[in-house]
């Protein structure tokens, strides 16, 4: 890997307590200025960012394991995406391109169709968000194959649009009251090798395929759509063989597979893709959070013949593609290739998974660690080693932050830290994080009650 040089100190540094005098100041101004119904992790104002560290208004310096979700991958301020930026935004902020096209747009095009699994003729389209990528994705399915019908997966997460909430699985926050919501979504079993122990991949699938076809019928099934590793619902990795057998069924009742790879795309996963892990190839892939350095940007790739049936006019937006988010897409991609950021992934999950599984061993609270490049999860149980500990997780969580680590939660039962680190972060500052993380296990679960 290029030698990676920093603009901010990488060190875990606090001068306050947790959140300090001008986070507060702020948190002050939001409550009466933003809506309530925006949450944020953790109540520290952002006011710079750079490699592995976020530094506060207060001038402490945090450990991000987060990534802001997954889209930092190359950092929050990578010089080359900074300078992309700064080139473009010289030039020309918008013209539309329904209106006045630009290159930036069609070479972002080119790299996704060279980049994304598949040998064979492929058609991207850009928009500015992952629910607006997914929105599409279904939309060409539908038309492109006459049906209605529309199949999602338990712990699921798509987005928040009206569609996008009728896609994701989980109530609370996501959906709770916001109906009603789009029709013909139909929800199937997933395969969660550790909460459906003694159920493989071609058992999960053959469960799903069978509930589809009676409960919905294959020739009314428009589209398929299935996160390869399921972000928000708990990183949970399917059991092999369930992603190819859903695939292979797919194509045999012209059913469009389209792998939602918002989180899981761009080197995070330790591939390009996480559909590569099975040698999937999926008709539509979603993309977006980590595609372009923080740029707002999301991209559907699929097959040409699939993607070309929409009529002209009939996929697009006002701001999609904007020029100054592709310019940031092609330097986020030139970063990832330059840096080897898909071997970093794998490198960064040796160092995890050896330490969290070597962790597992000695604290009875962990059912599992999973995941697979820099995409980790820890699932936090009870004493009977099954029962989801919420409250455990979030206790993790909010020690570790006291700390100077920031670590995000998830999961459909909120018992799992995910780690999500930037692929820039050094190894020194890495360790220190998992350090930071295992006192933190080791305290919560000692002061459990
Ligand atoms: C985050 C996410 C989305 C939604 O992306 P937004 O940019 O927040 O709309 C969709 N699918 C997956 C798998 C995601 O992780």
């Amino acid at each position: 890997m290029t030698e990676l040089r920093y603009r901010l100190p990488q060190v875990r540094e606090l001068r306050t307590a947790l959140p300090g005098p001008r986070s507060t100041d702020l948190a002050a101004r939001r409550a009466v200025a933003v809506a309530a119904g925006v949450g944020s992790t953790v109540p520290v104002y952002a006011a710079d960012a750079d490699g592995g560290v976020i530094v506060d208004v207060d001038g402490n310096s945090l450990i991000d394991l987060g990534s802001g979700i997954a889209v930092t991958t190359v950092g929050a301020s990578d010089p080359r995406v900074a300078e992309a930026v700064r080139e473009q935004v010289g030039h020309f902020t918008h013209t539309c391109f329904m209106v006045t096209p630009y290159e930036g747009y069609i070479a972002v095009a080119e790299r996704l169709n060279a980049l994304t699994p598949g040998d064979r003729d492929k058609r991207t389209v850009l928009f500015n968000s992952g629910a607006e990528a997914v929105e599409n994705a279904v939309k060409a399915a539908r038309l492109a194959t006459g049906r209605d019908a529309v199949v999602a997966f338990d712990h699921a997460y798509h987005g928040r649009t009206n569609l996008t909430m009728a896609l994701t699985a989980k109530a609370m926050p996501y959906k709770a009251h916001f109906g009603p919501f789009a029709p013909e979504v139909y929800r199937m079993p997933m395969s969660y090798p550790f909460r459906d122990p003694g159920v493989d991949g071609p058992a999960a699938a053959r469960r799903a395929i069978t509930a589809i076809e009676k409960q919905i019928g294959a020739d009314s099934v428009a589209a398929l759509i299935i996160e390869p590793i399921q972000g928000e619902g708990g990183f949970i990795v399917p059991a092999p063989g369930f992603l190819p057998a859903l695939a292979e069924w797919a194509k045999a009742n012209g059913v469009v597979f389209i792998a939602d790879e918002v989180q899981t795309g761009f080197a995070r996963t330790g591939d390009w893709f996480a559909s590569s892990h099975e040698n999937l190839v999926p008709d539509i892939i979603t993309m977006a959070k980590g595609i372009a350095g923080g740029m707002p940007l999301s991209a559907i790739t699929g097959r040409a013949d699939l993607l070309d049936k929409v009529h002209p006019g009939g996929l697009g937006g006002t701001y999609g593609g904007n020029p100054v988010a592709c310019a940031a897409a092609l330097a986020t991609l030139d970063t990832m290739v330059e840096l080897d950021l898909v071997s970093r992934a794998r490198a960064i999950e040796s160092t995890v998974v050896t330490r969290l599984r070597a962790l597992a061993a000695d604290v009875g609270c962990i059912g599992e660690v999973r995941g697979r490049g820099a995409m980790i999860a820890v699932e936090l149980v009870g004493a009977d080693g099954y029962e989801p500990d919420p409250a455990l997780t979030r206790a993790v969580a909010a020690k570790a932050l006291a700390a100077g680590v920031l670590i995000l939660t998830c999961g459909t039962y909120g018992n799992v830290i995910r780690l999500l680190p930037p692929l820039v972060i050094g190894d020194d500052l890495l360790d220190d994080g998992l350090s930071v993380l295992e006192t933190a296990i080791r305290e919560a679960v000692g002061e459990q009650p």
